[in-house]
């Protein structure tokens, strides 16, 4: 297996992914059946058994079993994941772009940005990696997928521990706690609590939380995990200057160290060994432990282990009096620690200026909104302007229109009031002022046609008595019913009208002498055999009648009148209910 390039220098508990159990027996395994249940499987076992999560991935690739498109994706994710681990971060980092900007699985793309998180982080690419950070962590509440938000956590927890965050740290590692993914266990948030409270400087090798953290992960079967916190309790006795507890410690993790061979852990065993020894006084014990350490780096290399390496070394050859090598080594010490330093400044700075971009940007972005909410407040002003005017305008136009409706009203009840004005109130036919107006009219048109008209005065017959016998109300009905017998002789175009008390007019048109004669007959006729009965009293009506004709008098209203009236005079005095018309030579001739 690969090891861990000297990049991951800080200290090994913060890529939690790397925690292998490594030298796993391999086991025979059965052919794909279920792909999305094998790709399941194969990505629960990438750390809790690297061997067999390489054996099902190299399975799956070899049987090439047919795969949805959503599968495919996954072992695209896979693939990223070992490419990465195996330490080819170029590769890995293209291939993570592609499972980010391509699957359409935003469980998947969270996974995939994590683990770019550390891949930049791996590679120093510090600037990139908060800018990634901050855009995750925005989208962390969105995140449903359990596995995805988990891992999400840890990169982010590991990431803000590298920017000297210790609290953000802590706390994305307890939040890691209360939403633990089936097949995982509470080892890695307590180990990433723990690597954020040692860096902060805020653990002592008696601290409860190392104590529980190690037992954690002892019980969930997490070797490396447990081991990287025991290194940390070793480095604590070291800083507490207790030596000796940190030999015993290294003493009893040994068999495990062996056992695994995860490559930081050997490092930092040596290291550790190397300090414990010069504490102790052991010049040579320290000596060859810092030795060791060099050795089993590369060169170029810069890390954490080298420059405690080089100190031990520095110390213990000035110790020794050997100045030329103390001086030597003095400077590859120097040379580390300002790698250190330059990495810790570099990783500060880059966060810095990250949480700088995104406050400006928030910051822009309020602005921008307030500028929007100004912009929405004028459009909503406008909009509201707008829809008084529209109101404006229809209140308006009801009002023009209850104007005009009114005025329709008044004029058609004032044409009302005019045609009333013109009918007599008992009867309804023509009043005797109109009835004259309209019949002068007339008598101006049929002048000017051939045919004629006559003028009929009709009287009824002791009108007085029917009153005085049955009463007022009895004489009206009489009235009416005097001109509903009359009407129904007329025609449309003749005109009636009542010209007082009991006595009508009728301008019967185009009508000679004796057709006017006829008609004033038959409504005399008509009067006579039409008695009206009322409450029981039966009247007996009669009416005597003068006709003047257009064919003797002429078309004056007045002369016409005057020889009407004089007709119906004498109708009355010949004994009434007859119908009389005067002749040129004023001789009576009684019909
Ligand atoms: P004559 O045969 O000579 O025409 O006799 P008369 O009784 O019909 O005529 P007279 O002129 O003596 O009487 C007319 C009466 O008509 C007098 C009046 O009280 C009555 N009269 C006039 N206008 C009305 C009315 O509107 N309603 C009623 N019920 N009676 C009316
Ligand atoms: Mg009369
Ligand atoms: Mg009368």
């Amino acid at each position: 297996m690969s090891r861990l390039p000297s990049r991951f220098w800080s200290c090994p508990v913060l890529l939690g992914m790397t925690w292998i159990v490594l030298l796993q027996p391999c086991h025979a395994t059965a052919p794909v059946t279920n792909s999305a249940a094998f790709l399941d499987q194969t990505e629960s076992l990438r750390t809790k058994d690297h061997p067999r999560f390489v054996q099902m991935l190299e399975q799956i690739h070899r049987e090439a079993p047919p795969l949805t498109m959503s599968e495919q994706w996954h072992l695209r994710y896979l693939d990223a994941w070992e490419t990465m681990f195996e330490g080819d971060y170029a590769k890995s980092e293209v291939q993570l772009h592609d499972v980010i900007d391509h699957s359409g699985d935003t469980a998947l793309s969270t996974k995939a940005s994590a683990l770019l998180l550390t891949n930049l982080a791996a590679n120093r690419r510090y600037e990139e990696a908060f800018t990634l950070a901050n855009r995750l962590t925005i989208e962390l509440p969105q995140i449903k997928d359990p596995l995805a938000r988990y891992l999400l956590l840890m990169n982010l927890s590991q990431m803000l521990d590298l920017a000297g965050q210790i609290d953000l740290a802590i706390k994305y590692a307890r939040m890691m706690e209360s939403a633990i993914p089936p097949g995982e266990s509470l080892c890695l948030p307590r180990s990433l609590e723990v690597a954020a409270l040692y860096d902060g400087k805020r653990l002592a090798s008696s601290s409860p939380e190392l104590r529980r953290a190690i037992d954690t992960c002892v019980a969930a079967h997490q070797p490396v995990a447990a081991n990287s916190m025991r290194f940390i309790q070793g480095s604590l006795y070291l800083d507490e200057d207790q030596p000796d507890k940190a030999m015993t410690l290294l003493d009893q993790i040994g068999p495990s160290l062996r056992i695994n061979h995860y490559y930081p852990h050997m490092l930092s065993a040596e290291v550790e060994r190397a300090q414990a020894y010069a504490k102790l006084g052991d010049d040579d014990g320290a000596r060859k432990a810092a030795l060791n350490t060099v050795a089993m780096s590369h060169p170029g290399d810069i890390s954490e282990w080298l420059r405690s390496a080089y100190e031990v070394l520095y110390q213990v050859e000035k110790r020794q009096g050997h100045s030329a090598a103390a001086l030597s080594y003095y400077e590859h010490y120097v040379t580390q620690d300002r790698g250190y330093l330059n990495d810790i400044s570099a990783r500060t700075l880059a966060y810095d200026e990250t949480q700088q971009h995104t406050l400006v940007q928030k910051l822009e972005t309020e602005g921008l909104s307030r500028q929007n909410s100004i912009l929405r407040l004028q459009q909503a002003l406008a909009t509201k302007a707008a829809e008084s005017s529209r109101l404006y305008i229809a209140l308006l136009l009801v009002v023009l229109a209850s104007i005009v409706f009114w005025l329709f009203r008044l004029s058609r009840a004032l044409l009302r009031f005019k045609e009333l004005s013109h009918l007599d109130g008992l009867t309804g036919i023509f009043n005797h002022q109109h009835f004259m107006t309209e019949a002068d009219r007339a008598l101006r048109l049929l002048e000017k046609k051939p045919g004629g008209g006559c003028l009929v005065f009709i009287d009824l017959d002791h009108f007085k008595q029917i009153n005085d016998t049955y009463g007022h109300p009895m004489g009206d009905a009489v009235l009416r019913h005097t001109v509903a017998i009359c009407r129904r002789q007329l025609r449309p175009t003749d005109l009636f009208g009542r010209l007082g008390g009991e006595e009508f007019g009728i301008l019967l048109h185009e009508c000679t002498r004796d057709q006017g004669m006829a008609i004033a007959d038959r409504i005399r006729i008509a009067v006579e055999t039409s008695p009206i009965e009322v409450d029981g009293s039966v009247a007996s009506l009669s009416a005597s009648i003068g006709l003047a004709s257009t064919d003797i008098y002429g078309y004056e209203l007045q002369r016409l009148c005057r020889e009407a009236d004089a007709a119906l005079y004498r109708a009355k005095r010949s004994g009434r209910n007859r119908v009389v018309t005067n002749t040129e030579s004023d001789n009576p001739a009684e019909a």
